[in-house]
């Protein structure tokens, strides 16, 4: 296979709620999840403003409650979606941050940023998790990371799947590959590389993420995925989860102390951050405990929850999981014996009654549960990204274990193919669909139809491309359209063109059509132009991400001089409450301290405005030069 990408490549799961980088590690053979600078796997897909820096991560996270509107998250819903959409509408009703519409329908984000007015596209804001998600694993390589591969639902369209590779062009990434997360979870379990009699796996993904659930069944032959059925919840997930067990702790609140934290968000948001830790400590345990001191008017609180209460208070919100499982197993029309697989896949398929559930509905089948379900999608995605990059050299000859183990006998048969999720074609006569590509047909992939004319004479033809599998053109989604020009006259129902389509491995696509007398042609690249973000914008975006990178770089800068001044005042300070100083030091040293006490004090809590970096170095500089002397003789 072609290796034509240089250095290391990761693969990232960018998620709704939380993100997750890993790499394939050649010297271990074996897939890294790569922790961020807190310690955690996956990263929080949260990007926040304030009067002084931008923050992203489990940073943006923790002050989301104290600076709620211009705490961004959830962009992977708006991402590749037109304002007036009536899901982007829906979602926007949720959210404490401002949504308006923007140039062609274009959702974008309000946010105060320095106390100034910024306007945002989804692009950007998932960019800037890229972006912490790249540097999250430079920092653990060593080295520069260009090239990625980042997954997508099975669901997204084109114009979603675009959307992503631009963010990940702002963020300087080369995204060699967007994958489907299912089927990146998939090829974590190397189930791509087991066969059963003939050849065909059957794979139910169970994906119950943040605020997402997502069902897909997968059919793997050869090296070939094909996403048979997709079905899902687009707000049902983990956040669910914790409210009801919010709801039910105010409730106890209120009664054993007659008083309402609703209404009070700081306490809100404290008790939530409590439940989530507890939620997640029942999928091991089965009783845990919650403390918030002073949770409210100086009130501590101190409880307990049982794993069968948690159950219990969401039952009914599981029951609807398995109802979505069924479904899809329906809209498949498979039979769900036939099913070889099912894998779990993120954070909320820990919890043991939800996995005891799609195990009962699936007759008892072990479940795929080894790999962590929040870090499977970006172990498939870091297997896929080394596969295209010069990662794997000497593929090692492993063998399944414990039903979990990658297998990497054979490099090219990694390269994985996806399917077209939806059937594409162009309007025919009388509005009709013309199917040029199947829906669940392999890409990379290249076909053409030919088109007739509609009327006598007609010397011009509007080429309209649309996707869905409605068989009137119209009631489909219309991708893009462009105009044919200089068709020589000739009666109706002349062939004048040959259209092609052609897909590359990213699913994208490019209509031509051409027709051979006049030589005339013209093409469009499915851009969508309403959705999508031009190359010029694209071009600034980037560099705006560059800037903030300055800033934050200066912002740490400065906030490590700071902290330095602040140590050494504290140094100083320690210094003169020895009570011998008088002998150690000279009435004039003691003087200086004190001095210098003053000024620097004051230049710390002139704090971050007026003084520059510069000057903050300097005195820094400074005082190891004048002061450092004089404070060792007190030690
Ligand atoms: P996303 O939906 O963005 O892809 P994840 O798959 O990482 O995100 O899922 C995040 C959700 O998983 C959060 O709601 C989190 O509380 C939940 N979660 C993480 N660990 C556990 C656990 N041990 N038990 C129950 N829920 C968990
Ligand atoms: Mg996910």
């Amino acid at each position: 296979m072609a290796r034509k990408y240089e250095g290391r490549a990761v693969g990232i799961d960018l998620g709704t709620t939380y993100s997750c980088v890993a790499v394939w590690q050649e010297q271990h053979c074996r897939v890294e999840i790569i922790h961020n600078d807190q310690g955690n796997r996956t990263t929080p897909s949260f990007v926040a403003f304030n009067q002084n820096q931008r923050l992203i991560g489990d940073a943006a996270k923790n002050q989301a409650a104290a600076n709620p509107e211009n705490t961004v998250f959830d962009a992977k819903r708006l991402i590749g979606r037109k304002f007036s959409d009536p899901i982007v509408q829906d979602d926007i009703l949720l959210w404490p941050f401002k949504v308006i519409a923007g140039v062609d329908d274009r959702p974008m984000i309000m946010v105060k940023y320095k106390g100034q007015e910024k306007q945002l596209y989804a692009e950007e804001v998932s960019s800037m998790v890229l972006t912490k998600m790249r540097e999250i694993a430079e920092s653990y390589l060593e080295s520069n990371v260009k090239n990625a591969v980042v997954t997508v639902p099975a669901y997204f369209n084109d114009s979603q799947r675009k959307a992503t590779i631009d963010a990940g062009a702002i963020a300087g990434l080369n995204v060699m590959r967007v994958m489907n997360e299912p089927t990146a979870a998939a090829v974590a379990y190397g189930l791509d590389k087991r066969t059963n009699f003939d050849g065909e796996r059957n794979i139910f993904v169970f994906d119950l993420g943040g605020g997402t659930f997502d069902v897909s069944l997968l059919t793997i032959k050869g090296n070939v995925f094909n996403v048979k059925a997709t079905a899902g919840n687009t707000h049902l997930g983990g956040e669910d989860f914790d409210n009801r067990m919010v709801n039910y702790f105010i409730q106890e609140f209120n009664r054993k102390n007659k008083v309402d934290i609703n209404g009070n968000p700081r306490a809100l948001r404290r008790l939530r951050s409590a439940c989530e830790r507890a939620k997640r400590s029942l999928s091991f345990l089965v009783v845990a405990t919650i403390e918030v001191d002073s949770l409210f008017q100086g009130i501590d609180f101190s409880s307990s929850i049982n794993r069968a209460k948690f159950e219990e208070m969401n039952m009914d919100l599981f029951d609807e999981c398995m109802k979505i499982v069924e479904s899809c197993v329906m809209d498949a029309k498979m039979d769900k014996s036939k099913i070889d697989d099912v894998v779990l896949v993120g954070g909320s398929s820990r919890i043991p009654k939800v996995q005891q559930l799609l195990q009962d509905f699936f007759n008892g089948k072990e479940l795929c549960k080894s790999i962590n379900p929040d870090e499977a999608v970006a172990y498939g995605a870091a297997v896929q990204a080394a596969m295209l990059s010069e990662d794997i050299k000497n593929v090692p000859n492993l063998e399944p274990q414990n039903n979990s183990q990658l297998v990497l006998h054979n490099v090219p048969q990694l390269v994985l193919q996806d399917v077209t999720p939806l059937s594409l074609g162009i309007s025919a006569l009388g509005d009709i669909m013309s199917v040029v590509i199947p829906k669940n047909t392999c890409i990379p992939v290249n076909k053409t139809t030919s088109c007739v004319t509609s009327q006598d004479n007609q010397t011009i033809a509007l080429i309209k491309v649309y996707e869905g599998e409605r068989t009137r053109a119209s009631d489909n989604n219309l991708l893009g359209s462009f105009i044919l020009s200089g068709i020589p006259p000739a009666p109706r129902g002349s062939p004048f063109s040959v259209v092609c389509f052609d897909i590359n491995e990213n699913g994208i696509l490019t209509v031509s059509a051409k027709n051979n007398a006049s030589g005339t042609s013209n093409k469009i690249t499915i851009t969508n132009h309403k959705e999508r973000l031009s190359s010029e914008e694209i071009k600034k975006l980037i560099q705006e991400a560059e800037n903030y990178h300055i800033e934050d770089k200066k912002f740490l800068r400065k906030a490590n001089a700071l902290n330095a001044l602040d140590e050494y005042i504290y140094k100083m300070r320690n210094a003169l409450k020895k009570e011998d100083i008088d002998t150690m030091l000279s009435s004039e040293e003691i003087e200086k301290i004190r001095s210098t006490i003053v000024v620097t004090t004051y230049l710390v809590d002139k704090n971050n405005h007026v003084v520059e970096i510069d000057d903050l170095e300097d005195l820094l500089k400074e005082l190891k030069t004048s002061m450092e002397h004089i404070i060792a003789k007190t030690i």
